[in-house]
C-alpha cells in the first residue's frame, strides 16, 4: 500500500512512522508512506499557505491554491482510491473503516491545521473526511498518524502473527479478553486457573465469554450496532 500525507509540519509525522510496527511495514515494504511538505507549494516570497478567514473572526485558513497545486501535482503521479481529509466534522474513524481502508492500494491524506481548509478543496477534492474523536486538535498530524497505524497493522503480513489483529477489541463488535503473562502469582494476585489449564478449547470459551461480559459491561452499544 502506498499513502501521501501533505502537511505543514512533515517532522511531526518523522516519530509515528519511524518505529515499532509502522517502521516494520515500511521495512518490508508492504506498506510505503511519504509525507509532503506543503510550505514549497506556498505563495510567494514568504511560501505562504494560509490567510485570513473571509467574513472575518479569528483564525487562519489553509488557502485554496497551494493545497490544489500539491493535490494536482500528487494526483497526476497516481490513482488514489481515496484523498481524506482528517478533520473533528468527519466521521467518526472505527475499526470497520480501518479494515476497509487496508484493502486500498493507494491513499492520500491530508492534514490541517489553524481554523482548517477552504472548503472548496473539500468540495472539489476530498473523497472521504474522517475524524479521530469527538474533540479538537491543534492541527491533523496525530489524527493522520492515528489512521495510518490503525490501517497499517491490518496490510497482510505486517503483524508478525497474522490472525492477532484479528481478536484485538471492535472485531466483531467485541471488547478483547483481559489478558496475562508471567509470573502466574505476583504479590498473591493470581492469573485465573483456566489460562494455565492447558485445555485449549476451555480456554477459547473463557475469552468469547470474558469479551462478551466486558462489552456487555463498558460498550453495550457494540453490541447493538451491526456495522
Ligand atoms: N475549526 C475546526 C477545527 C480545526 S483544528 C473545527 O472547529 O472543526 C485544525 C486541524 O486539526 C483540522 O484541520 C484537522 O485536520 C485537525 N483535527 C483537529 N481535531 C481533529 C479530530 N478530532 N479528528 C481529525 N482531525 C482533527
Amino acid at each position: 500500500m502506498h499513502i501521501d500525507i501533505i502537511t505543514v509540519l512533515p517532522e511531526l509525522l518523522e516519530s509515528p512512522l519511524g518505529h515499532s510496527i509502522l517502521k516494520r511495514a515500511q521495512a518490508k515494504g508492504l506498506l510505503e508512506v511519504v509525507v509532503h511538505d506543503l510550505r514549497p507549494y506556498g505563495l510567494g516570497r514568504h511560501q505562504q499557505v494560509d490567510d485570513y478567514a473571509f467574513g472575518g473572526g479569528a483564525g487562519m485558513v489553509m488557502m485554496v491554491e497551494p493545497l490544489a497545486n500539491c493535490l494536482d501535482e500528487l494526483k497526476a503521479q497516481r490513482a488514489y482510491d481515496e484523498i481524506i481529509y482528517m478533520t473533528p466534522d468527519g466521521q467518526r474513524l472505527t475499526q470497520g473503516i480501518a479494515n476497509r481502508l487496508s484493502l486500498k492500494n493507494n491513499l492520500l491524506i491530508l492534514a490541517g491545521h489553524y481554523k482548517g481548509i477552504d472548503e472548496r478543496i473539500r468540495e472539489h477534492y476530498i473523497t472521504m473526511e474522517l475524524s479521530i474523536g469527538d474533540y479538537v486538535l491543534s492541527g491533523g498530524e496525530l489524527p493522520a498518524a492515528v489512521l495510518v497505524d490503525a490501517i497499517g497493522r491490518l496490510i497482510p503480513g505486517v503483524l508478525s502473527d497474522e490472525t492477532s489483529a484479528l481478536f484485538d477489541s471492535f472485531q466483531d463488535n467485541l471488547l478483547a479478553p483481559p489478558v496475562y503473562t508471567r509470573p502466574a502469582e505476583y504479590r498473591g494476585w493470581k492469573v485465573p486457573d483456566i489460562l494455565l489449564s492447558g485445555n485449549t478449547p476451555a480456554i477459547e470459551d473463557w475469552r468469547n465469554e470474558q469479551a462478551l461480559a466486558r462489552t456487555r459491561e463498558r460498550r453495550p452499544d457494540l453490541l447493538e450496532d451491526d456495522e
